[in-house]
Protein backbone atom coordinates (compact mmCIF):
# COMPACT_ATOMS: atom_id res chain seq x y z
CA UNK A 1 0.00 0.00 0.00
CA UNK A 2 1.01 3.44 -0.73
CA UNK A 3 3.23 5.05 2.69
CA UNK A 4 0.93 6.68 4.67
CA UNK A 5 2.62 9.42 7.06
CA UNK A 6 3.32 7.52 10.60
CA UNK A 7 2.04 8.86 13.69
CA UNK A 8 2.02 7.27 17.05
CA UNK A 9 -0.19 4.67 16.78
CA UNK A 10 1.08 3.03 13.83
CA UNK A 11 4.28 2.95 15.91
CA UNK A 12 2.74 1.08 18.66
CA UNK A 13 0.79 -1.04 16.21
CA UNK A 14 3.96 -2.10 13.74
CA UNK A 15 5.96 -2.78 17.24
CA UNK A 16 2.98 -4.89 18.16
CA UNK A 17 3.21 -7.26 15.17
CA UNK A 18 6.27 -7.02 15.18
CA UNK A 19 6.73 -8.46 18.96
CA UNK A 20 3.46 -10.60 18.69
CA UNK A 21 2.03 -9.05 21.72
CA UNK A 22 -1.13 -10.56 20.65
CA UNK A 23 -0.24 -13.98 19.48
CA UNK A 24 -1.03 -15.43 22.86
CA UNK A 25 -4.63 -14.42 22.72
CA UNK A 26 -7.27 -16.89 22.55
CA UNK A 27 -10.49 -18.36 23.41
CA UNK A 28 -9.48 -21.45 25.20
CA UNK A 29 -10.11 -21.36 28.88
CA UNK A 30 -12.66 -18.11 28.70
CA UNK A 31 -15.84 -18.72 30.15
CA UNK A 32 -18.60 -19.85 27.83
CA UNK A 33 -20.56 -16.65 27.79
CA UNK A 34 -17.28 -14.84 27.39
CA UNK A 35 -17.04 -16.86 24.18
CA UNK A 36 -19.96 -16.68 22.95
CA UNK A 37 -19.90 -13.16 22.53
CA UNK A 38 -16.82 -13.83 19.95
CA UNK A 39 -18.11 -13.05 16.74
CA UNK A 40 -16.08 -14.83 13.90
CA UNK A 41 -12.80 -16.56 13.99
CA UNK A 42 -10.28 -14.97 16.56
CA UNK A 43 -6.91 -14.68 14.40
CA UNK A 44 -4.10 -13.55 17.19
CA UNK A 45 -2.37 -12.08 14.02
CA UNK A 46 -4.44 -9.45 13.52
CA UNK A 47 -5.16 -6.03 15.12
CA UNK A 48 -8.56 -5.26 16.29
CA UNK A 49 -9.71 -1.86 16.86
CA UNK A 50 -13.15 -0.78 17.38
CA UNK A 51 -15.51 2.68 16.75
CA UNK A 52 -17.72 2.96 20.06
CA UNK A 53 -20.32 5.41 19.66
CA UNK A 54 -22.92 6.35 22.25
CA UNK A 55 -26.69 6.32 19.87
CA UNK A 56 -27.96 9.44 21.50
CA UNK A 57 -27.06 11.38 18.61
CA UNK A 58 -26.04 11.54 14.72
CA UNK A 59 -22.11 11.39 14.13
CA UNK A 60 -19.89 14.42 13.46
CA UNK A 61 -17.03 15.44 11.94
CA UNK A 62 -14.97 14.54 15.09
CA UNK A 63 -16.72 11.17 15.01
CA UNK A 64 -15.60 11.12 11.30
CA UNK A 65 -11.86 11.22 12.15
CA UNK A 66 -12.79 8.25 14.55
CA UNK A 67 -14.08 6.34 12.21
CA UNK A 68 -11.39 7.18 9.67
CA UNK A 69 -8.67 6.17 12.30
CA UNK A 70 -10.17 3.07 13.40
CA UNK A 71 -11.57 1.52 10.21
CA UNK A 72 -8.80 2.68 8.74
CA UNK A 73 -5.78 1.16 11.09
CA UNK A 74 -7.78 -1.91 10.73
CA UNK A 75 -7.89 -1.92 6.75
CA UNK A 76 -3.93 -1.20 6.58
CA UNK A 77 -2.50 -3.71 8.73
CA UNK A 78 -5.28 -6.52 7.39
CA UNK A 79 -6.98 -6.08 10.68
CA UNK A 80 -10.61 -5.72 12.28
CA UNK A 81 -12.63 -2.64 13.46
CA UNK A 82 -15.67 -3.58 15.66
CA UNK A 83 -18.46 -1.31 14.81
CA UNK A 84 -19.94 -1.24 18.46
CA UNK A 85 -23.11 0.40 20.08
CA UNK A 86 -22.32 1.76 23.45
CA UNK A 87 -25.47 1.61 24.93
CA UNK A 88 -25.15 1.29 28.14
CA UNK A 89 -27.19 4.37 29.21
CA UNK A 90 -30.64 3.51 28.74
CA UNK A 91 -32.41 7.03 28.76
CA UNK A 92 -30.85 9.01 25.68
CA UNK A 93 -30.46 5.99 23.02
CA UNK A 94 -33.34 6.05 20.20
CA UNK A 95 -33.46 3.41 17.25
CA UNK A 96 -32.98 6.64 14.91
CA UNK A 97 -29.94 7.22 16.23
CA UNK A 98 -28.53 3.22 15.53
CA UNK A 99 -30.00 3.94 12.09
CA UNK A 100 -28.41 7.72 11.23
CA UNK A 101 -25.09 6.28 12.48
CA UNK A 102 -24.91 2.86 10.65
CA UNK A 103 -25.70 4.83 7.37
CA UNK A 104 -22.91 7.42 8.15
CA UNK A 105 -20.24 4.79 8.48
CA UNK A 106 -21.47 3.04 5.61
CA UNK A 107 -22.12 6.39 3.46
CA UNK A 108 -17.88 7.29 4.47
CA UNK A 109 -16.76 4.20 3.02
CA UNK A 110 -16.60 1.30 6.06
CA UNK A 111 -17.93 -1.83 6.72
CA UNK A 112 -18.76 -4.04 9.40
CA UNK A 113 -18.44 -7.28 7.68
CA UNK A 114 -15.87 -9.69 8.08
CA UNK A 115 -16.02 -12.89 5.47
CA UNK A 116 -19.20 -11.44 4.13
CA UNK A 117 -21.03 -11.80 7.71
CA UNK A 118 -22.28 -8.57 9.19
CA UNK A 119 -21.07 -8.33 12.71
CA UNK A 120 -22.58 -5.36 14.59
CA UNK A 121 -21.73 -5.34 18.16
CA UNK A 122 -23.61 -3.55 21.21
CA UNK A 123 -22.59 -3.27 24.53
CA UNK A 124 -26.07 -4.28 26.08
CA UNK A 125 -25.51 -7.83 24.78
CA UNK A 126 -23.12 -7.52 27.42
CA UNK A 127 -25.10 -6.94 30.43
CA UNK A 128 -24.75 -10.31 31.97
CA UNK A 129 -21.35 -10.76 31.51
CA UNK A 130 -20.67 -7.33 33.16
CA UNK A 131 -23.04 -8.29 36.12
CA UNK A 132 -21.11 -11.61 36.79
CA UNK A 133 -18.17 -9.27 36.90
CA UNK A 134 -19.36 -7.08 39.56
CA UNK A 135 -20.39 -10.51 41.70
CA UNK A 136 -17.01 -11.60 41.18
CA UNK A 137 -15.90 -7.94 42.39
CA UNK A 138 -17.49 -8.19 45.50
CA UNK A 139 -16.54 -11.86 46.20
CA UNK A 140 -13.26 -11.10 45.75
CA UNK A 141 -13.89 -8.11 48.21
CA UNK A 142 -12.71 -5.37 45.68
CA UNK A 143 -16.12 -3.94 45.30
CA UNK A 144 -18.55 -2.71 48.37
CA UNK A 145 -22.08 -1.29 47.70
CA UNK A 146 -22.08 2.39 49.02
CA UNK A 147 -25.46 3.45 50.37
CA UNK A 148 -24.07 7.29 51.23
CA UNK A 149 -26.21 10.15 49.75
CA UNK A 150 -24.86 12.11 46.46
CA UNK A 151 -24.10 14.54 48.29
CA UNK A 152 -21.95 12.49 51.34
CA UNK A 153 -19.96 10.78 47.83
CA UNK A 154 -18.80 13.88 46.38
CA UNK A 155 -18.04 15.51 49.42
CA UNK A 156 -16.25 12.25 50.62
CA UNK A 157 -14.34 12.19 47.01
CA UNK A 158 -11.78 14.94 48.36
CA UNK A 159 -9.95 16.87 45.62
CA UNK A 160 -6.80 17.47 43.62
CA UNK A 161 -4.09 17.84 46.46
CA UNK A 162 -7.14 16.71 49.39
CA UNK A 163 -7.39 12.97 49.98
CA UNK A 164 -11.01 11.61 50.41
CA UNK A 165 -12.60 9.98 52.79
CA UNK A 166 -13.63 6.31 53.48
CA UNK A 167 -17.44 5.48 53.45
CA UNK A 168 -18.47 4.21 56.19
CA UNK A 169 -20.03 1.20 54.03
CA UNK A 170 -16.72 0.38 52.51
CA UNK A 171 -16.11 -2.21 55.54
CA UNK A 172 -19.23 -4.13 54.97
CA UNK A 173 -18.46 -7.93 54.71
CA UNK A 174 -18.32 -10.20 51.53
CA UNK A 175 -22.24 -11.45 52.39
CA UNK A 176 -23.74 -8.43 52.97
CA UNK A 177 -22.37 -6.46 49.74
CA UNK A 178 -23.34 -9.19 47.21
CA UNK A 179 -26.60 -9.40 49.17
CA UNK A 180 -27.20 -5.65 48.38
CA UNK A 181 -26.16 -6.03 44.85
CA UNK A 182 -28.76 -8.39 44.59
CA UNK A 183 -31.19 -6.32 46.45
CA UNK A 184 -30.12 -3.62 43.70
CA UNK A 185 -30.63 -5.83 40.62
CA UNK A 186 -34.10 -7.17 41.99
CA UNK A 187 -35.19 -3.96 42.01
CA UNK A 188 -35.34 -3.40 45.97
CA UNK A 189 -34.11 -0.31 46.06
CA UNK A 190 -34.83 3.26 44.56
CA UNK A 191 -32.91 5.02 41.89
CA UNK A 192 -30.24 6.92 43.69
CA UNK A 193 -30.13 5.01 46.74
CA UNK A 194 -26.60 3.15 46.57
CA UNK A 195 -24.09 2.41 43.95
CA UNK A 196 -21.70 -0.21 43.41
CA UNK A 197 -17.74 1.01 43.94
CA UNK A 198 -15.09 -0.62 42.96
CA UNK A 199 -12.70 -0.35 46.81
CA UNK A 200 -9.49 1.01 45.71
CA UNK A 201 -7.86 3.68 47.23
CA UNK A 202 -9.93 6.93 48.28
CA UNK A 203 -6.44 8.65 48.96
CA UNK A 204 -5.13 8.12 45.49
CA UNK A 205 -3.94 11.11 43.94
CA UNK A 206 -5.73 10.36 40.56
CA UNK A 207 -9.77 10.94 41.75
CA UNK A 208 -10.60 8.04 39.05
CA UNK A 209 -9.24 5.77 41.50
CA UNK A 210 -10.65 6.99 44.25
CA UNK A 211 -13.44 3.96 44.66
CA UNK A 212 -15.36 4.78 41.00
CA UNK A 213 -18.97 3.79 40.68
CA UNK A 214 -19.42 0.40 38.59
CA UNK A 215 -23.44 0.04 38.96
CA UNK A 216 -26.11 2.60 39.92
CA UNK A 217 -29.69 2.13 40.05
CA UNK A 218 -32.14 3.40 37.20
CA UNK A 219 -35.48 1.81 37.16
CA UNK A 220 -35.74 2.36 33.09
CA UNK A 221 -36.55 0.79 29.88
CA UNK A 222 -33.19 0.04 27.50
CA UNK A 223 -34.25 -0.23 23.55
CA UNK A 224 -32.16 -3.66 23.93
CA UNK A 225 -33.48 -5.44 27.18
CA UNK A 226 -36.18 -3.59 28.10
CA UNK A 227 -36.71 -4.01 31.52
CA UNK A 228 -35.03 -6.79 32.33
CA UNK A 229 -32.41 -4.71 33.91
CA UNK A 230 -33.02 -2.01 36.93
CA UNK A 231 -29.03 -1.24 37.27
CA UNK A 232 -27.04 -0.08 34.76
CA UNK A 233 -23.09 -0.41 34.64
CA UNK A 234 -21.27 2.96 34.68
CA UNK A 235 -19.06 3.62 31.31
CA UNK A 236 -15.98 3.29 33.17
CA UNK A 237 -17.22 0.05 34.05
CA UNK A 238 -18.45 -1.43 30.80
CA UNK A 239 -15.71 0.28 28.38
CA UNK A 240 -12.72 -1.86 28.95
CA UNK A 241 -15.20 -5.47 29.50
CA UNK A 242 -16.50 -4.35 25.63
CA UNK A 243 -13.36 -4.05 24.32
CA UNK A 244 -11.92 -7.19 26.45
CA UNK A 245 -15.02 -9.52 25.45
CA UNK A 246 -14.54 -8.88 21.79
CA UNK A 247 -10.84 -9.31 21.56
CA UNK A 248 -9.81 -5.55 20.97
CA UNK A 249 -6.43 -5.05 21.03
CA UNK A 250 -5.93 -1.32 20.19
CA UNK A 251 -8.38 0.83 22.35
CA UNK A 252 -8.45 3.97 21.08
CA UNK A 253 -10.01 7.04 22.72
CA UNK A 254 -10.03 10.56 22.78
CA UNK A 255 -7.77 12.81 25.86
CA UNK A 256 -10.40 13.16 28.32
CA UNK A 257 -10.09 9.16 28.72
CA UNK A 258 -6.08 9.58 29.90
CA UNK A 259 -6.81 9.91 33.55
CA UNK A 260 -9.06 6.31 32.98
CA UNK A 261 -6.72 4.61 32.04
CA UNK A 262 -5.10 3.09 35.32
CA UNK A 263 -8.73 2.36 36.34
CA UNK A 264 -8.92 0.60 32.77
CA UNK A 265 -5.99 -1.67 33.68
CA UNK A 266 -6.70 -2.21 36.78
CA UNK A 267 -10.29 -3.56 36.22
CA UNK A 268 -9.19 -5.81 33.57
CA UNK A 269 -6.35 -7.00 35.84
CA UNK A 270 -8.71 -8.14 38.35
CA UNK A 271 -10.62 -9.63 36.04
CA UNK A 272 -7.98 -11.49 34.16
CA UNK A 273 -6.71 -12.95 37.99
CA UNK A 274 -10.18 -14.12 38.85
CA UNK A 275 -10.25 -15.87 35.07
CA UNK A 276 -12.95 -14.45 33.46
CA UNK A 277 -10.89 -12.71 30.41
CA UNK A 278 -7.72 -13.55 29.16
CA UNK A 279 -4.78 -12.08 28.63
CA UNK A 280 -2.32 -10.40 27.40
CA UNK A 281 -5.58 -7.30 27.35
CA UNK A 282 -6.15 -4.34 25.55
CA UNK A 283 -4.41 -1.12 25.76
CA UNK A 284 -6.44 2.04 25.61
CA UNK A 285 -4.20 4.92 23.75
CA UNK A 286 -5.59 8.51 23.58
CA UNK A 287 -5.43 10.99 21.08
CA UNK A 288 -6.25 14.85 20.59
CA UNK A 289 -10.11 15.27 19.35
CA UNK A 290 -11.28 17.28 16.55
CA UNK A 291 -12.01 20.80 17.03
CA UNK A 292 -13.14 22.59 13.88
CA UNK A 293 -13.10 26.14 13.98
CA UNK A 294 -16.57 28.40 13.72
CA UNK A 295 -18.92 24.92 14.33
CA UNK A 296 -19.17 22.49 17.64
CA UNK A 297 -18.22 18.88 17.54
CA UNK A 298 -20.67 17.99 20.70
CA UNK A 299 -23.54 15.92 20.06
CA UNK A 300 -25.75 17.43 22.89
CA UNK A 301 -24.64 20.82 21.61
CA UNK A 302 -25.80 20.22 17.79
CA UNK A 303 -28.84 18.06 19.64
CA UNK A 304 -29.48 21.45 21.10
CA UNK A 305 -29.06 22.98 18.36
CA UNK A 306 -31.63 21.04 16.43
CA UNK A 307 -33.96 20.46 19.33
CA UNK A 308 -33.99 24.96 19.47
CA UNK A 309 -34.57 24.75 15.97
CA UNK A 310 -31.58 27.38 15.51
CA UNK A 311 -30.96 24.85 12.23
CA UNK A 312 -33.60 22.57 10.08
CA UNK A 313 -32.83 19.47 11.84
CA UNK A 314 -29.30 16.88 12.09
CA UNK A 315 -28.92 16.87 8.16
CA UNK A 316 -29.06 20.98 7.66
CA UNK A 317 -26.21 21.92 5.42
CA UNK A 318 -24.74 24.16 7.76
CA UNK A 319 -24.39 21.44 10.53
CA UNK A 320 -20.64 19.63 10.93
CA UNK A 321 -22.46 16.34 11.36
CA UNK A 322 -22.08 13.85 8.60
CA UNK A 323 -25.45 13.91 7.20
CA UNK A 324 -25.05 17.60 6.99
CA UNK A 325 -21.75 17.65 5.22
CA UNK A 326 -23.32 15.33 3.38
CA UNK A 327 -26.15 17.59 1.99
CA UNK A 328 -24.10 20.63 2.04
CA UNK A 329 -22.36 18.48 -1.02
CA UNK A 330 -18.97 17.02 0.78
CA UNK A 331 -17.78 13.10 -0.52
CA UNK A 332 -16.68 10.50 1.81
CA UNK A 333 -13.49 11.01 -0.05
CA UNK A 334 -12.80 14.30 0.73
CA UNK A 335 -13.99 13.45 4.81
CA UNK A 336 -11.18 10.56 4.20
CA UNK A 337 -8.84 13.03 3.06
CA UNK A 338 -9.11 15.21 5.87
CA UNK A 339 -9.25 12.53 8.31
CA UNK A 340 -5.48 11.99 6.72
CA UNK A 341 -4.61 15.06 6.16
CA UNK A 342 -5.32 16.29 10.10
CA UNK A 343 -3.49 13.02 11.37
CA UNK A 344 -3.37 12.26 14.97
CA UNK A 345 -1.51 13.99 18.11
CA UNK A 346 -1.41 14.14 21.32
CA UNK A 347 -2.33 17.55 21.87
CA UNK A 348 -5.68 19.63 21.49
CA UNK A 349 -5.82 22.08 19.17
CA UNK A 350 -8.34 23.71 16.78
CA UNK A 351 -8.41 22.74 12.92
CA UNK A 352 -9.38 25.26 10.86
CA UNK A 353 -12.78 24.87 9.03
CA UNK A 354 -11.02 25.75 5.37
CA UNK A 355 -8.76 22.43 5.90
CA UNK A 356 -11.87 20.60 5.54
CA UNK A 357 -13.05 23.00 2.72
CA UNK A 358 -9.21 22.39 0.94
CA UNK A 359 -10.14 18.44 0.99
CA UNK A 360 -13.38 18.98 -0.78
CA UNK A 361 -11.96 21.36 -3.29
CA UNK A 362 -8.99 18.97 -4.01
CA UNK A 363 -11.23 15.74 -4.15
CA UNK A 364 -13.85 17.81 -6.12
CA UNK A 365 -11.44 19.33 -8.67
CA UNK A 366 -10.62 16.83 -10.70
CA UNK A 367 -14.04 14.89 -10.43
CA UNK A 368 -17.17 17.19 -10.92
CA UNK A 369 -18.83 18.26 -14.05
CA UNK A 370 -18.53 22.18 -14.50
CA UNK A 371 -21.30 24.43 -15.41
CA UNK A 372 -22.21 27.82 -15.47
CA UNK A 373 -24.27 29.94 -13.50
CA UNK A 374 -25.38 33.14 -12.66
CA UNK A 375 -25.61 33.63 -8.85
CA UNK A 376 -27.22 37.35 -8.68
CA UNK A 377 -28.69 37.36 -12.04
CA UNK A 378 -29.39 40.99 -14.45
CA UNK A 379 -29.86 41.31 -18.16
CA UNK A 380 -27.01 41.98 -20.29
CA UNK A 381 -28.55 43.15 -24.21
CA UNK A 382 -26.91 42.83 -26.93
CA UNK A 383 -28.07 46.12 -28.86
CA UNK A 384 -26.87 45.27 -32.29
CA UNK A 385 -27.61 40.97 -32.12
CA UNK A 386 -31.03 41.53 -34.46
CA UNK A 387 -28.95 43.38 -37.25
CA UNK A 388 -26.19 41.15 -36.99
CA UNK A 389 -28.12 37.82 -37.11
CA UNK A 390 -30.79 38.86 -39.20
CA UNK A 391 -33.22 38.75 -36.44
CA UNK A 392 -33.49 39.15 -32.48
CA UNK A 393 -34.61 35.77 -31.95
CA UNK A 394 -31.90 34.15 -33.53
CA UNK A 395 -29.92 31.83 -31.23
CA UNK A 396 -26.55 31.00 -31.58
CA UNK A 397 -25.57 27.40 -29.81
CA UNK A 398 -21.80 27.66 -28.20
CA UNK A 399 -20.43 24.60 -26.66
CA UNK A 400 -17.71 24.06 -23.20
CA UNK A 401 -16.12 21.19 -22.22
CA UNK A 402 -17.68 18.91 -19.39
CA UNK A 403 -14.11 19.04 -17.78
CA UNK A 404 -11.30 20.98 -18.81
CA UNK A 405 -8.45 17.84 -18.05
CA UNK A 406 -10.73 15.35 -19.41
CA UNK A 407 -12.01 15.69 -23.23
CA UNK A 408 -13.37 12.34 -23.28
CA UNK A 409 -16.37 13.36 -20.70
CA UNK A 410 -17.64 15.23 -23.86
CA UNK A 411 -19.17 18.64 -24.17
CA UNK A 412 -22.32 20.51 -23.16
CA UNK A 413 -24.20 23.43 -25.02
CA UNK A 414 -26.48 26.09 -24.64
CA UNK A 415 -27.37 28.85 -26.54
CA UNK A 416 -26.22 32.51 -26.52
CA UNK A 417 -29.04 35.35 -27.63
CA UNK A 418 -30.06 38.88 -27.73
CA UNK A 419 -30.26 38.80 -23.79
CA UNK A 420 -28.20 36.82 -21.58
CA UNK A 421 -28.01 36.84 -17.66
CA UNK A 422 -24.66 38.10 -15.73
CA UNK A 423 -23.60 38.38 -12.42
CA UNK A 424 -25.06 42.17 -11.02
CA UNK A 425 -21.45 42.50 -9.86
CA UNK A 426 -20.33 42.53 -13.87
CA UNK A 427 -20.87 45.59 -14.45
CA UNK A 428 -19.89 49.52 -12.94
CA UNK A 429 -20.43 52.79 -14.24
CA UNK A 430 -17.27 53.84 -13.57
CA UNK A 431 -14.78 50.90 -12.58
CA UNK A 432 -12.72 51.01 -10.01
CA UNK A 433 -8.68 50.37 -10.43
CA UNK A 434 -8.35 46.71 -12.17
CA UNK A 435 -11.80 45.94 -13.57
CA UNK A 436 -11.85 44.75 -16.01
CA UNK A 437 -15.30 43.48 -16.80
CA UNK A 438 -17.84 45.91 -18.11
CA UNK A 439 -18.14 49.41 -18.19
CA UNK A 440 -18.95 51.72 -20.85
CA UNK A 441 -16.21 51.56 -23.48
CA UNK A 442 -14.74 48.32 -22.51
CA UNK A 443 -14.55 44.74 -24.10
CA UNK A 444 -14.65 41.39 -22.69
CA UNK A 445 -14.97 37.62 -23.66
CA UNK A 446 -18.34 36.17 -22.70
CA UNK A 447 -16.75 32.77 -22.02
CA UNK A 448 -17.37 29.96 -24.37
CA UNK A 449 -18.70 32.43 -26.61
CA UNK A 450 -18.54 35.98 -27.65
CA UNK A 451 -16.53 39.40 -27.52
CA UNK A 452 -19.24 42.50 -26.08
CA UNK A 453 -18.45 46.22 -25.67
CA UNK A 454 -20.23 47.88 -23.49
CA UNK A 455 -21.89 50.48 -24.06
CA UNK A 456 -24.13 51.47 -20.45
CA UNK A 457 -26.76 50.47 -18.41
CA UNK A 458 -30.06 51.29 -17.70
CA UNK A 459 -31.48 52.02 -13.95
CA UNK A 460 -34.57 52.86 -12.47
CA UNK A 461 -35.57 55.67 -10.21
CA UNK A 462 -33.85 54.60 -7.59
CA UNK A 463 -30.72 53.88 -9.53
CA UNK A 464 -30.83 50.00 -9.60
CA UNK A 465 -29.39 48.47 -12.17
CA UNK A 466 -31.91 46.95 -14.53
CA UNK A 467 -30.27 46.14 -17.94
CA UNK A 468 -26.44 46.29 -19.38
CA UNK A 469 -26.43 46.93 -22.74
CA UNK A 470 -23.06 45.66 -24.61
CA UNK A 471 -22.45 45.56 -29.03
CA UNK A 472 -21.39 42.09 -30.10
CA UNK A 473 -18.04 42.14 -31.92
CA UNK A 474 -18.44 40.20 -35.08
CA UNK A 475 -16.16 37.35 -35.47
CA UNK A 476 -14.86 36.73 -32.13
CA UNK A 477 -16.60 33.28 -31.49
CA UNK A 478 -14.86 30.85 -29.12
CA UNK A 479 -13.16 28.08 -30.92
CA UNK A 480 -13.50 29.63 -34.11
CA UNK A 481 -10.22 30.79 -36.66
CA UNK A 482 -9.38 34.38 -35.78
CA UNK A 483 -11.38 34.79 -32.73
CA UNK A 484 -8.82 35.46 -30.59
CA UNK A 485 -7.54 38.41 -33.07
CA UNK A 486 -9.21 40.77 -30.66
CA UNK A 487 -7.47 40.89 -26.80
CA UNK A 488 -9.72 41.70 -23.92
CA UNK A 489 -8.18 41.43 -20.19
CA UNK A 490 -12.03 40.50 -18.85
CA UNK A 491 -13.59 36.88 -19.01
CA UNK A 492 -17.17 36.80 -17.71
CA UNK A 493 -19.30 33.77 -17.09
CA UNK A 494 -23.25 34.25 -18.29
CA UNK A 495 -26.21 32.03 -19.03
CA UNK A 496 -28.76 32.61 -21.87
CA UNK A 497 -32.12 33.81 -20.81
CA UNK A 498 -33.47 31.79 -23.82
CA UNK A 499 -32.46 28.48 -21.98
CA UNK A 500 -31.34 29.34 -18.49
CA UNK A 501 -33.54 27.52 -15.86
CA UNK A 502 -34.28 29.22 -12.88
CA UNK A 503 -32.79 27.82 -9.47
CA UNK A 504 -32.92 28.13 -6.04
CA UNK A 505 -29.23 28.33 -4.84
CA UNK A 506 -28.61 28.12 -1.21
CA UNK A 507 -25.37 29.80 -0.37
CA UNK A 508 -23.99 29.28 3.15
CA UNK A 509 -21.57 30.98 5.73
CA UNK A 510 -19.96 30.04 8.64
CA UNK A 511 -22.51 28.61 11.12
CA UNK A 512 -20.51 30.53 14.24
CA UNK A 513 -19.27 34.09 14.06
CA UNK A 514 -16.53 33.19 16.20
CA UNK A 515 -13.52 30.77 15.51
CA UNK A 516 -14.25 29.06 19.10
CA UNK A 517 -17.56 28.57 19.82
CA UNK A 518 -17.72 25.65 21.47
CA UNK A 519 -15.99 26.80 24.54
CA UNK A 520 -18.65 28.09 26.92
CA UNK A 521 -21.81 25.69 28.15
CA UNK A 522 -24.64 27.71 26.76
CA UNK A 523 -23.31 30.89 25.36
CA UNK A 524 -22.05 29.53 22.60
CA UNK A 525 -25.95 30.16 21.06
CA UNK A 526 -24.84 33.59 21.33
CA UNK A 527 -22.23 33.01 18.72
CA UNK A 528 -24.76 31.76 16.22
CA UNK A 529 -24.07 33.69 13.13
CA UNK A 530 -27.10 35.22 12.13
CA UNK A 531 -26.57 35.83 8.37
CA UNK A 532 -25.31 31.74 8.20
CA UNK A 533 -27.61 31.12 5.12
CA UNK A 534 -28.61 33.34 1.59
CA UNK A 535 -31.07 31.97 -0.54
CA UNK A 536 -30.74 33.51 -4.40
CA UNK A 537 -32.65 33.07 -7.36
CA UNK A 538 -29.81 32.03 -9.91
CA UNK A 539 -29.81 31.22 -13.66
CA UNK A 540 -27.96 27.73 -14.46
CA UNK A 541 -27.48 26.43 -18.01
CA UNK A 542 -30.01 24.15 -19.26
CA UNK A 543 -27.39 21.01 -18.68
CA UNK A 544 -28.28 21.32 -14.77
CA UNK A 545 -32.26 21.18 -15.37
CA UNK A 546 -31.88 17.48 -15.24
CA UNK A 547 -29.39 17.10 -12.70
CA UNK A 548 -30.00 13.86 -10.09
CA UNK A 549 -30.25 14.73 -6.68
CA UNK A 550 -26.43 14.52 -4.83
CA UNK A 551 -24.68 15.40 -7.85
CA UNK A 552 -21.36 17.61 -7.43
CA UNK A 553 -20.96 20.65 -9.81
CA UNK A 554 -18.10 23.11 -10.29
CA UNK A 555 -19.81 26.54 -11.29
CA UNK A 556 -17.34 28.42 -12.47
CA UNK A 557 -16.00 31.14 -10.51
CA UNK A 558 -18.34 30.30 -7.70
CA UNK A 559 -17.25 26.94 -6.51
CA UNK A 560 -18.56 23.56 -5.90
CA UNK A 561 -21.90 23.10 -5.62
CA UNK A 562 -24.42 19.61 -5.16
CA UNK A 563 -28.25 19.09 -5.93
CA UNK A 564 -29.79 19.19 -2.57
CA UNK A 565 -30.78 15.48 -1.89
CA UNK A 566 -34.08 16.47 -0.04
CA UNK A 567 -35.30 19.78 -2.15
CA UNK A 568 -34.23 19.34 -5.52
CA UNK A 569 -36.62 18.08 -8.10
CA UNK A 570 -36.46 17.89 -12.35
CA UNK A 571 -38.31 21.50 -13.09
CA UNK A 572 -37.30 22.69 -9.66
CA UNK A 573 -33.72 22.70 -8.99
CA UNK A 574 -32.19 23.37 -5.78
CA UNK A 575 -28.40 23.47 -5.19
CA UNK A 576 -25.64 24.10 -1.87
CA UNK A 577 -22.91 25.37 -1.97
CA UNK A 578 -20.34 23.25 -0.90
CA UNK A 579 -17.48 25.76 -0.91
CA UNK A 580 -16.51 28.87 -2.46
CA UNK A 581 -13.08 28.01 -4.95
CA UNK A 582 -10.72 30.03 -2.23
CA UNK A 583 -10.77 30.31 0.94
CA UNK A 584 -12.87 32.60 2.38
CA UNK A 585 -12.67 31.14 5.83
CA UNK A 586 -9.50 32.53 7.07
CA UNK A 587 -11.19 36.55 6.04
P1 LIG B 1 -19.96 13.81 21.99
O1 LIG B 1 -19.45 14.49 23.21
O2 LIG B 1 -20.00 14.65 20.78
O3 LIG B 1 -21.25 13.09 22.25
P2 LIG B 1 -18.67 11.39 22.48
O4 LIG B 1 -17.23 11.15 22.64
O5 LIG B 1 -19.50 11.34 23.71
O6 LIG B 1 -18.87 12.71 21.67
P3 LIG B 1 -19.30 8.87 21.41
O7 LIG B 1 -20.57 8.48 20.78
O8 LIG B 1 -18.96 8.28 22.70
O9 LIG B 1 -19.35 10.43 21.45
O10 LIG B 1 -18.09 8.74 20.38
C1 LIG B 1 -17.68 7.57 19.74
C2 LIG B 1 -16.23 7.69 19.42
O11 LIG B 1 -15.96 8.87 18.69
C3 LIG B 1 -15.40 7.75 20.69
O12 LIG B 1 -14.39 6.78 20.60
C4 LIG B 1 -14.84 9.14 20.71
O13 LIG B 1 -13.55 9.15 21.24
C5 LIG B 1 -14.85 9.55 19.25
N1 LIG B 1 -15.02 10.99 19.14
C6 LIG B 1 -16.06 11.73 19.58
N2 LIG B 1 -15.85 13.04 19.36
C7 LIG B 1 -14.65 13.14 18.75
C8 LIG B 1 -13.87 14.25 18.28
N3 LIG B 1 -14.29 15.51 18.36
N4 LIG B 1 -12.68 13.97 17.70
C9 LIG B 1 -12.26 12.71 17.58
N5 LIG B 1 -12.93 11.64 18.02
C10 LIG B 1 -14.12 11.84 18.60
MG1 LIG C 1 -19.29 9.16 24.80
MG1 LIG D 1 -21.01 12.61 24.72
Amino acid sequence: SAAKPSNFLRQIIERDLEQGTYAQRHWAGQPADAQAHAQGPLDPARIRTRFPPEPNGYLHIGHAKSICLNFGLARDYNGVCHMRFDDTNPEKEEQEYVDGILDAVKWLGFSWDTNGTSHLYQASDYFDFMYRAAEYLVEAGLAYVDEQSAEEMRANRGDFGRPGKDSPFRSRSIDENLRRLRDMRDGRLADGAAVLRAKIDMASPNINLRDPALYRIKHAEHHNTGDRWCIYPMYTFAHPIEDALENITHSICTLEFEDQRPFYDWLLDRLAEGGLINKPHPRQYEFARLNLTYVVTSKRKLKQLVDEKHVDGWDDPRMPTIVGLRRRGYTPEAMQLFAERIGVSKANGWVDFSVLEQALRDDLDPKAARAMAVLDPVKLVITNWGALMGGDDVLDTCSAPVHPHDEARGRRSFSFGRVLWIERSDYEDVPPKGYNRLFPGNRVRLKYGHVVECTGAVRDAEGRLLEVHATLVPDTKSGTPGADAVKVKGNITWVGAADGVPAEVRLYDRLFSVPQPGTGERDFLDKLNPANLQVATAYVEPSLAQAAPDTRFQFERHGYFVADRQLHAPGRPVFNRATGMKDSWAK
